[in-house]
């Protein structure tokens, strides 16, 4: 998607996107239905967050850009890289932790 409008963020193109979906469904997950490892703080802080790097970062695809501007997340399929935490530096809006024991991803590529 590009934009000539210079408020738009631009968004990274993945050349094949089907190359990681297929390498994360090998992946194995058992969700912790009951608490999510990660969440975002507060939805309308991302409002003011022109980058919204979470969108483009993740190799999961776990965070989606919302309509309204705020940005929609889902815990299901995170691989646990870390990444979001990282780029999430200039609001600090992600609370992060790994999931309990026993739940979250099992490896089964590589
Ligand atoms: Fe995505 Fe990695 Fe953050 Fe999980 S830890 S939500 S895979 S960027």
């Amino acid at each position: 998607m590009t934009s000539a409008d210079p408020a738009v963020p631009q968004r990274a193109r993945i050349l094949d996107p089907a190359a990681i979906e297929r390498k994360l469904a090998l992946n194995t997950y058992n969700v912790d239905a009951s608490r999510a490892h990660i969440r975002i703080i507060d939805h309308d802080v991302c409002l003011h967050c022109v980058r919204q790097q979470c969108i483009n970062c993740c190799p999961a695809n776990c965070y989606v850009p919302n309509n309204d501007g705020r940005v929609i997340f889902s815990y299901e399929g995170c691989v646990e890289c870390g990444t979001c935490r990282i780029v999430c530096h200039e609001f600090r809006n992600i609370e992060w932790t790994y999931p309990r024991g026993g739940f979250g991803i099992t490896y089964r590529y590589g």
